[in-house]
Parts: structure tokens; C-alpha cells; sequence
């Protein structure tokens, strides 16, 4: 009998920094039952919803320990999701410290894969005599900048806005300085020398399992490995994605499935801005009157509003938000459209045939999901590296429209309009629809239990830590 393998994985807070590794544990143990995983996991405050309900459906074969919550009045104010994220986790480093030495008091810890906002929990890696592995959520060509990012801060002193010219990584498609990940906006800022900080500790870990597959990303993929990075792997193991429901997507929400069944194949438009983006008020408004102009069928995830682009990213809000709506919008629209308050059954949503666009802040996971079921998407980017994911998707992949707005830009109805008009009704978002469709097709191979080439990059994964572990 194959000898059991025990593996600590630590999440870092925020729904889409939670769920994924947690799928991918999942994944590891259904392929592999000899692995043992025990996932750590730090909170800031009392997780949202969607968050609490994603960690009761964790089967019983995954071990896990909830570390004492960080209390939200010890982190800085006012700073974004990405600082917060990574601060709760550096205040938690005692604590996952303990329960690595529980863990390993009992048996020996073959390998810690942590989130890629966790990454200073592989520090410990080396005491506990463990493997260590960053599990990077987004795809390959945002972990080529981040692994190329110490180079451009030395080798320029500007904006990265201000560049004259694209910045062009080994296997991925040219992308303009203004595109680049939310963090590197402001170079003075203590997010951006965190950033830094992330990037270059990803130089020191045994190896980087990535949420994309070679099918989609092979020519940066293959790039990555080429240039090695010193001794790191690279696994790329997805597209993983959540699945099923969890409690929250159960009692009246349902009612969006039977209303999206009974109508035409791809006529319905999906909007959501991913677990936590928000649109100002004057947004909203230009939103809701652009999906009227646009005569499409929709179902939008409605936030109420904030100023701040990810304000509901790490706590919601319990305010109403179809009260923002603009008057009389609910009534002239009943017959075409569907508004679902703050959250929505998305993967089941896609799954529906006669969703034919999402209209997207384009967070990866999103990205994956749609791609999944074939979805082309309006490429709404919002913050973190959602306009490196959009320039992928409408000018490398061609599967999406993007809108086209600067910062603090106020997108206008007619806008918002003809972009729908196109993706679900043109020429153009026909073809983009066939695109996605061989994407979707790739995907399913990828994960083809048989021969799929991200099951065999796992089982190439799980051989390593096997060796390691003394098979
Ligand atoms: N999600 C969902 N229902 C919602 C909003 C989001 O199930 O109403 C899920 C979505 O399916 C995805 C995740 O939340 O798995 C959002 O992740 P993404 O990377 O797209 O965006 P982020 O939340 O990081 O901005």
C-alpha cells in the first residue's frame, strides 16, 4: 500500500484566495488517496458569507484548523484587499507556526503549498524539513510580470504608466505599463513594496503550482520553464474552479436558474463583478441604462454602491442594493432582465445554454469559469490583475470585447450599449463564442482523468513530494 503523504496547505483570506487552493487540495486527494491534507487557515474578522459557506462544504477527508481571526482594528485603514490580505497572514505567522509544529510533532511534513499571499509561511518550510510550494491563483502570464517585476523596478524609475513602450515577456502578449496589476499603480505606495516583496520570494520555493493549463498558456508556460528561475518547477494544474453549490446559493436564488431555462440559447447577458467589486452610484445608473439600450436579455449581480472598486471584497455589506437602481428600471425591464442582490450561483448560472456573454471585472477565477462553459465576456476590469487578464482575453485569446475607459472614468450608457450589441448579437461576438467554445474544449482535456495534461503535471507533483516523502 502506498505510504501516506502528509502535506499542510494555507489559504490566505478573501473568497478568491480561499477557494481555489481548496478545490485544488480536492482535486489532489480524489486523484491521490494516499495524500493527507491539513489546510491552516487565517481569517481577518468574521469571513463574509459567501466565504463561511464555502468552508462548511470541506469534505471530511481534508483536516482542517481555523487559526484565531486577525482583528480588522490592528491592520492599517483605508489600504486595499491585497495589503489586508497579505498583513492577516503576517499576523498569523506565530499561529501557523504552532500548528505546523503540532502537525509535524505527530508525522513528518512532506511539503507546505501555500497561497501566493501566504508565501511567508514557506519560510518555515525549511525548520520542518518540508518541501514548499506557492500556489499562484491566476495564470501564467501574470506570474511571467511578477516574476519579471524586480527587473523592471530597477531598470526603470518611472510610472509604469508612463512607459513609452509595451513591456514584452518571453511567450505573452505585449502589455502597455497602464495594464499592469493595481499594486504597481503608485510606486511610492507600501502595496507596490509588498508586491516586490511577493515577487522576489518567489524565487526560493521548490515550486510554483499555477491555475492555468499548457493548452491555454503554452507558449508562456514553456517560456517560464526555459528560464527556470534558478531550481524553481512549474506546475500548471488548472483550470481549477469551484463547483457545486454551497449553502448560499440555495432557496430563492435558484429561482434565476428556472428563469434563465426558459429562455432562448444564448440570449441572456451575465453581469458580476466577481465576489467583492463594486460601481459607484453614477456607474450603476449608466450600467442599468446601458442594459436597457442594449435590448438583451440579462442577469446582473447587483452591489450596492462605494467609491472604491473592491469595498465589498473582504466584507459585505448588508445594505439593500436594489435600492441604488434608477426609478423605474425593475418595472420597465421585468420581462427581459433578472437582478440578483449582492450574490449569485455563478458557475451554475454559466452552465445555463442560454447564457451567451458575462459581462466581467474578468478575476481569474471568472475567467476560468466562463472559458469552462464557453462564454465570451465584456471585459470590465475593475483592480488586482483583472486588466492583465482582459488584455489577454480580447488581444491574445480574442475571446472577449473590452471596455475601453480610463481610471476613475465614468463609463457611459451608450458605451456599455454597443459593446453588449456586439458580443451577443454581432458577427464579432459570434466568432469570440466559437473561440471560447475550443477554449472550453481544451479545458476538458486538460482534465481528462486518463491522459488530460493537468492531472498528469499533478500526478508529476504528487511523485515529487512522494520521492520526497520516501516512496
Ligand atoms: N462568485 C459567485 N457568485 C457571485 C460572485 C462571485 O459564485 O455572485 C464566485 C465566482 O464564481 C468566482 C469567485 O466568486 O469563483 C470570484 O473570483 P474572481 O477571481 O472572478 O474575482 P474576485 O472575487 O477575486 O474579484
Amino acid at each position: 500500500m502506498a505510504k501516506t503523504i502528509h502535506i499542510a496547505v494555507i489559504p490566505s483570506p478573501g473568497f478568491s484566495h480561499l477557494v481555489p487552493i481548496v478545490e485544488f487540495t480536492k482535486r489532489l486527494v480524489t486523484n491521490h488517496p494516499n495524500f493527507h491534507v491539513t489546510c491552516i487557515i487565517p481569517s481577518l474578522g468574521s469571513p463574509p458569507d459567501s466565504s463561511k459557506s464555502y468552508l462548511e462544504t470541506i469534505p471530511p477527508n481534508i483536516n482542517s484548523i481555523f487559526l484565531p481571526p486577525i482583528n480588522k482594528q490592528d491592520l492599517p485603514q483605508g489600504v486595499h484587499p491585497g495589503v489586508l490580505i497579505q498583513l492577516t497572514v503576517t499576523h498569523s505567522l506565530p499561529s501557523i507556526h504552532q500548528a505546523l509544529e503540532s502537525l509535524t510533532s505527530k508525522t513528518p511534513l512532506v511539503a507546505i503549498i501555500a497561497d501566493t499571499f501566504a508565501f511567508e509561511a514557506l519560510d518555515f518550510a525549511k525548520e520542518f524539513n518540508s518541501l514548499s510550494y506557492l500556489y499562484f491563483p491566476c495564470s501564467s502570464f501574470v506570474l511571467s510580470l511578477l516574476l519579471h517585476l524586480p527587473k523592471l523596478d530597477e531598470e526603470f524609475s518611472c510610472e509604469y504608466k508612463d512607459l513609452q513602450e509595451p513591456i514584452k515577456l518571453q511567450g505573452c502578449v505585449p502589455i502597455n505599463g497602464i495594464d499592469l496589476p493595481a499594486a504597481t499603480k503608485d510606486r511610492s505606495n507600501e502595496g507596490y513594496k509588498m508586491y516586490i516583496q511577493r515577487a522576489k520570494s518567489m524565487y526560493f520555493v521548490d515550486g510554483i503550482l499555477i491555475n492555468s493549463f499548457i493548452e491555454l498558456e503554452s507558449s508562456a508556460i514553456k517560456a517560464l520553464e526555459l528560464k527556470g528561475y534558478g531550481k524553481i518547477d512549474f506546475f500548471p494544474v488548472g483550470p481549477i474552479t469551484q463547483t457545486g453549490l454551497s449553502n448560499n446559493d440555495v432557496g430563492d436564488e435558484l429561482e434565476c436558474l428556472k428563469w434563465l431555462k426558459n429562455q432562448p440559447q444564448n440570449s441572456v447577458l451575465y453581469v458580476s463583478f466577481g465576489s467583492g467589486g463594486t460601481l459607484s452610484q453614477t456607474q450603476i445608473n449608466e450600467l442599468a441604462f446601458g442594459l436597457e439600450l442594449s435590448g438583451q436579455r440579462f442577469i446582473w449581480v447587483l452591489r450596492a454602491p462605494s467609491d472604491s472598486v473592491s469595498a465589498a471584497y473582504l466584507e459585505a455589506t448588508n445594505e439593500d442594493p436594489l435600492k441604488f437602481l434608477p426609478k423605474g428600471f425593475l418595472e420597465r425591464t421585468k420581462e427581459k432582465g433578472l437582478i440578483l442582490p449582492s450574490w449569485a450561483p455563478q458557475v451554475q448560472i454559466l452552465k445555463e445554454k442560454s447564457v451567451g456573454g458575462f459581462l466581467s471585472h474578468c478575476g481569474w477565477n471568472s475567467v476560468l469559469e466562463s472559458m469552462q462553459e464557453g462564454v465570451p465576456i465584456v471585459a470590465w476590469p475593475l483592480f488586482a490583475e483583472q486588466a492583465m487578464n482582459a488584455v489577454m482575453l480580447s488581444n491574445d485569446l480574442k475571446v472577449a470585447i473590452r471596455l475601453k475607459f480610463e481610471d476613475d472614468e465614468i463609463v457611459e450608457k451608450d458605451k456599455i450599449a454597443n459593446v453588449i450589441k456586439c458580443l451577443m448579437e454581432g458577427e464579432e461576438g459570434k466568432a469570440m463564442r466559437d473561440r471560447m467554445k475550443s477554449l472550453r474544449d481544451y479545458a476538458t482535456k486538460a482534465l481528462n482523468v486518463k491522459d488530460g495534461s493537468s492531472i498528469q503535471t499533478l500526478s508529476h507533483l504528487a511523485s515529487q513530494m512522494e520521492m520526497i516523502g520516501g516512496i
